[in-house]
């Protein structure tokens, strides 16, 4: 046996284990399994051809090797992107710690209280610096933001009987081009016609509904917005704004101007540029918009004892609930990027965010004035850290270049210069002895900076923030470094048990994948820099494209959508584009089976597209004479059918090509939500089944970690009907020949974090990621034989066969009082996270336990299950004091000096022996989710604050 093969270290089964487990499901072999499980026309006849396989140690020299050939040059590019410093102290606590990485979305809240502790400090960092009253916990980037910002205004404009049927809205000129990119696509397909100009010019005309504005714009200048906000206002048009997060610590924020909403990345707050992505992108708004708000917002609410506690608030907005009628997608955004950038604001508080902002402006006041005296002029009339000066583009680009220097040339004769907050009077040297050899005179040379404001008097920030004691406390390593672990002592990771979310393939983030993340070659590059310095990057993203390809069985990729349900909008659009360049644009009719996760009808409805929902037999099957009545019908309008495979039931319906012909016989093409992919990897796959364009979630199939709600990567892999429409980017040549306008703002999304899914695909290899997905199919078809004599199993193959996941019924249990979220609180007090609750059928429970679970963490697993169902076989309705529906018991619960419940502590706490020896404790009792939607508070203000007025 090859002891350094990595298949070893993700795959959880050991080989001596497998024999019983299949005397367990009742099958010869893995291959009876497999043959059971995979309807045989859609199996794969030939090996994946991938590379050949690298085991760890390879992995590593592999990637310093290609890592080296990324150049990494000082970037004074700007644009959105800009240098920044990770405090080591959050690199190492955070960045790298899978009990920060590994967690999944806080939806059970009783075990996520240090994450959402911490993305509240995120929120309350955005809400003061923005000047708003409300935020999000995150979302993609900046240009989906601003994207979602339109939307939202939209949205609200219905409120407004004079705005109703107003669909205009005005873009300045001075947004960034790859946001003015993803507006272009995301205003079209929704009726909203953009308009571009320059704001001073800008009308106020009542055919406007919204405007948008880039604060400071593209190329630094600074303008005063307060009189053109308050004129739209007085005009019924309502502003948003794009705003650079540190230039607001020194600039009046757009809240005190009155903005509608204010949108824009955190990334400088800490966050490696990483070729572009992730980042975590912010979203302030006002609070009587709260209820069209994208994503997700955390809240202050209660526990059964009345304790402080949070929670994921106003889920009532959200896609799942919305479908159709939702006017965002987003799922997946960016938890453990606005981690990160909370404990940037907490590590540097109010003053070393201005001592940092200072600093940075200082730098562009010193390096203009410095430029001045060499006659290198500069025309921003205001500006907080980027300067435009007048010089021969070629000739300082040659001399820059020779430097390993960047700026942006936005003309041959002007060019930009963005500072940050890594750049030292040194580098303003060296930048100044480059203009100086362009231009053939004598350098100056500069020994302190400059402290003056160049932007006028009345744009200087006079409010205060980041005022709360947490931003003002943790200031030393140590401190920080203890709040880091108080946090995560409250969080159950998969660095301490199993979780087995359905649908949500939570399975082994490798650290020989994460390690690379880490590396200044791979992290430290801007999106834009020259091709020529991104030599690494480009082979190791067009080979994962290429691995994807081989994958799915497709032609072309494209890495850009920031999630699952970014590239479900992404796949949607290029069929669009298909439809329109073959003069078809009546066809707008997207089919989607009833049990289709929610994302899928709201992306849908974001392309423009009419959903027409099909039904579902009692067998958990799609109704395929349904599929086919309606597409009959629909035959002249019929765009596409939108169908996951297996299905979200966790079984492979054997209908799946006729279902895919269907579509095709009636013009249609047919996208595949590929979040199931884990069942198919190596064994068959989307062209097989018919499908023409599949999104892969990177962050469920192929280990990017969860982050506690993100970063996510969502390709979409194509055939070559779909090809020439994959998305562009303003200043990166990506995409198809007809290519759809941007998805992302950054050329290859959240290229930093591919880095993950190449390694697990270099090191598996053909054998080893075709065995992840056998495994994947036994270990849930081990935890299915386990189980159903204790639960019944909703839905199963024709042969009896779960995929890689199954639904435990467990609607029966009402007669007993007792609820499936009592099912998985209760799961907390044996230290595990409950799996998928209430999808994709209400009342019932969703497990996937992935490849990467041994057989000793799924019997406990199975263990804990059969223990909580005696525990219900007990349960009176009539007497609902029981250690169900008081579950989950926390650690003062049980040490308080009365105990008067009528079960002993033992069995609330230590129900089974495992459990003694590896306890986890819930920080907080059951948290009541609708007092905290009643009371919404979602910034760390003392609550006693709110209550007072
Ligand atoms: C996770 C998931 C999605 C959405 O993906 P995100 O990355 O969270 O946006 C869509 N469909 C299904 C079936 C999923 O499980």
């Amino acid at each position: 046996m090859k002891t350094d093969s990595f298949a070893l270290r993700h795959l959880g089964p050991r080989e001596t284990d497998i024999a019983a487990m299949l005397d367990t499901i009742g099958v010869e072999s893995l291959e009876q399994l497999i043959d059971e499980t995979i309807p045989s026309d859609i199996r794969l006849k030939n090996p994946l051809e991938l590379e050949h396989i690298m085991t760890e140690y390879e992995y590593a020299n592999h990637i310093r090797i290609l890592g080296r050939t990324n150049k990494v040059f000082k970037s004074y590019i700007g644009l959105g992107y800009n240098p920044t410093i990770v405090p080591p102290a959050i690199q190492r606590n955070v960045f790298e710690n899978p009990g920060w990485y590994t967690a999944y979305t806080p939806y059970q809240a009783e075990i996520a209280q240090g994450r959402l502790e911490a993305i509240l400090n995120f929120q309350t960092t955005v809400i003061e610096l923005t000047g708003m009253e409300i935020a999000n916990a995150s979302l993609l980037d900046e240009s989906t933001a601003a994207a979602e910002a339109m939307s939202l205004l939209y949205d609200v404009r219905s409120r407004d009987q004079k705005k109703n049927n107003i669909c205009k809205f005005f873009v300045s000129e001075e947004i960034l081009p790859q946001t003015l990119s993803v507006l272009q696509t995301r205003s079209a397909p929704i009726g909203i016609e953009l308009v571009v100009g320059n704001h001073q010019e800008f009308e106020f005309s009542n055919d406007f509904f919204g405007v948008i504005l880039q604060y400071p714009g593209k190329y630094g200048q600074v303008y005063d917005y307060a009189d053109f906000i308050k004129k739209a206002n007085a005009n019924e048009i309502k502003v948003a704004v794009a705003a650079d997060i540190l230039s607001l610590v020194k600039l009046t924020p757009p809240g005190e101007m009155g903005a509608a909403v204010v949108v824009g990345t955190t990334q400088r707050f800490g966050i490696p540029m990483g070729y572009g992505g992730p980042h975590a992108a912010y979203f302030a708004t006002k609070d009587e918009y709260k209820r069209s708000m994208p994503g997700r917002i955390i809240g202050v609410s209660q526990d059964a004892d009345g304790n402080r506690a949070l929670r994921m608030a106003l889920q009532t907005r959200e896609q799942h609930i919305k479908r159709e009628k939702a006017t965002s997608n987003i799922c997946t955004a960016q938890v453990l990027l606005s981690v990160m950038a909370g404990m940037y604001a907490v590590y540097h508080g109010p003053e070393g965010l201005r001592y940092i902002a200072d600093k940075v402006h200082s730098s562009a006041v010193t390096l203009a004035d410095a430029l001045n005296k060499l006659g290198v002029y500069q025309i921003n009339t205001a500006y907080f850290d980027t300067i435009v000066v007048k010089a021969d583009a070629l000739k300082v680009r040659a001399v820059a270049e020779k430097n390993e220097i960047n700026f942006f040339y936005i003309d041959s004769e002007t060019i930009s210069i963005s500072l940050n907050e890594t750049t030292l009077v040194e580098d303003l040297n060296q930048i100044i002895a480059v203009f100086a050899e362009a231009v053939g005179k004598e350098t100056v040379t500069i020994s302190e900076y400059i402290s003056e404001e160049n932007f006028p008097t009345n744009l200087i920030r006079t409010s205060e923030f980041l005022t709360h004691e947490v931003f003002n406390k943790h200031h030393s390593e140590t401190s920080l470094m203890r709040y880091i672990k108080k946090l995560e002592r409250k969080d159950l990771s998969l660095n301490h048990s199993m979780i087995a979310l359905g649908s949500c393939t939570m399975k082994l983030n490798a650290a020989a994948e994460m390690l690379p993340l880490s590396m200044p070659y791979w992290n430290t590059i801007h999106p834009f820099a020259p091709l020529d310095q991104v030599q690494g990057y480009t082979k190791m993203l067009k080979k994962l494209e290429q691995q994807l390809n081989v994958i799915t069985g497709f032609a072309g990729t494209t890495l850009q959508p920031n999630s699952g349900a970014q590239g479900e909008y992404a796949g949607l659009m290029a069929i669009r584009a298909y439809h329109l360049s073959r003069g078809d644009d009546q066809r707008k009719i997207c089919l989607i089976p009833a049990s289709a996760h929610g994302t899928n009808p709201a992306s849908a409805a974001m392309a423009g597209m009419k959903i027409i929902v099909t039904k579902t037999m009692e067998n958990g099957n799609i109704d395929v004479e349904d599929v086919r009545e309606k597409a009959l019908q629909y035959k002249d309008q019929l765009s596409c059918l939108m169908v996951t495979y297996p299905s979200t039931h966790g079984v492979f319906e054997s209908a799946i090509r006729e279902i895919t012909k269907i579509i095709h016989e009636n013009g249609g093409l047919v996208y595949m939500d590929g979040a199931n992919m884990n069942a198919q990897v190596g064994l068959t796959n989307p062209a097989t089944i018919g499908a023409d364009v599949c999104h892969l979630n990177l962050h469920k199939t192929f280990a990017i970690p969860h982050g506690g709600g993100g970063p996510g990567v969502g390709p979409i892999c194509v055939n070559e009907k779909l090809v020439p429409f994959l998305p562009s980017n303003p200043f990166v040549n990506v995409g198809g020949e007809q290519a759809i306008t941007a998805i992302s703002g950054a050329p290859y999304g959240s290229a930093l974090v591919c880095l993950i899914s190449y390694g697990y695909i270099c090191m598996l290899g053909t054998e080893g990621i075709t065995n992840a997905t056998q495994y994947a199919i036994l270990n849930a078809n081990y935890m299915k034989a386990r189980l159903e004599a204790h639960y019944p199993v909703l839905y199963s193959g024709e042969k009896g066969r779960a995929a890689h996941e199954m639904i435990l019924d467990c609607r029966g249990f009402k007669t007993k009082g007792i609820e499936v979220s009592d099912i998985a609180k209760r799961l907390m007090d044996y230290g595990f996270h409950a799996p998928t609750v209430s999808f994709p059928v209400a009342g019932t429970l969703m497990i996937e336990p992935t490849e990467s679970e041994n057989v000793e963490e799924l019997d406990r697993f199975c263990d804990a299950m059969i223990a909580i169902r005696k525990e219900i076989e007990e349960a009176d309705i009539e007497e609902p004091n029981n250690v169900l529906k008081n579950a989950p018991h926390t650690l003062n619960m049980l040490t308080a000096d009365t105990w008067n419940l009528p079960y002993s502590r033992e069995k609330a706490a230590y129900p089974l022996d495992y459990v003694t020896d590896n306890k986890f404790w819930p920080s907080v009792r059951r948290i009541d989710e609708t007092y905290g939607d009643r009371n919404l508070v979602c910034s760390c203000a003392p609550i006693e604050a709110y209550m007072e007025n």
